[in-house]
């Protein structure tokens, strides 16, 4: 069995580090950052198990499997190996669930996604359909302190460009979930919050409807049958149908405010 520890020394040199033993007691962290470097394959793992299992719920192998694009059996056995370095519970017919430690790995991969995507967008101008796949790969490479020095070169954002939180350094997010547009009743105004940021085509056609995070909408008729939805966005008269209105999530203009005043403090 493999271990998810990588034979890779901090300070940059070749020399291989002597591999854990996938029984062995973790390591004890130096501070800042961890003695165990987990492989990008692990935390993209992990990642996932986050965010499918948002609601603490146990995530099964086979929504792991459609969501990293694998198949079942190395889902299953990722989950073994995650299993014996204490970062998942796996129960066969069950699921996966992340145990402590292995939510703070997930959300310093998360913090790290976020606070790359943040700074490609504020201080270098790259739009915001080009961010993510950057982020994919940079988010397994950027050291914590790298990552903590874009984020305070940008003023320390608690969004990144597409409405989703960044969890603090100490792995503290506000990551309620929040009702999709497509769930809005005619005749109510909201804030949008956040969007779905892995399809660049996507986020293109957003922006030009501006239904970017901070935008202001209101549900003007929803059709029956499932149908699209009319919405107010700034002046602007939209259509939108109803599987592109849950890929854009939203607030009440007063929960935003609150949730944006909780976060900020
Ligand atoms: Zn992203």
């Amino acid at each position: 069995m493999r271990s998810v520890s990588a034979a890779r020394s901090r300070h940059g040199a070749t020399a291989r580090v002597e591999a854990q033993h996938p029984h062995a007691p973790p390591r004890r962290k130096v501070p800042d950052e961890p003695a165990d470097e987990i492989t990008p394959p692990a935390e993209d793992y992990l990642k996932a198990v986050y965010e499918i299992g948002r609601a603490g719920n146990a995530v099964a192998t086979t929504d792991l499997a459609h969501h990293l694009g694998l198949a079942a059996g190395s889902v299953s056995g990722m989950a073994r190996r995650l299993a014996d370095a204490g970062l998942v519970t796996h129960e066969p017919y069950y699921g996966v669930r992340l145990t402590l430690a292995g939510r703070r790995a997930a959300l310093r991969t998360l913090r790290r996604h976020r606070v790359i995507e943040a700074y490609l967008v504020h201080a270098l101008g790259y739009p915001w359909d080009e961010v993510h796949p950057e982020a994919e790969r940079l988010e397994h490479s950027a050291s914590d302190k790298l990552v903590d020095r874009m984020a305070a070169a940008i003023g320390e954002p608690t969004t990144d460009p597409h409405g989703a939180p960044i969890p603090t350094r100490d792995g503290v997010v506000d990551d309620a979930p929040c009702p999709s547009l497509a769930s809005v009743d005619a005749g109510t105004a909201v804030t949008v919050l956040r969007v779905s940021d892995e399809d660049p085509e996507l986020l293109r056609h957003l922006a030009d409807m501006g239904l970017v995070p901070g935008a202001s909408v209101t549900v003007r008729e929803r059709a029956p049958f499932a149908g699209p939805l009319v919405i107010d966005v700034g002046r602007a008269r939209e259509h939108i149908g109803l599987p592109l209105a849950e890929q854009v999530l939203v607030a009440a203009p007063d929960d935003h405010l609150a949730s944006r005043a909780r976060r900020t403090k």
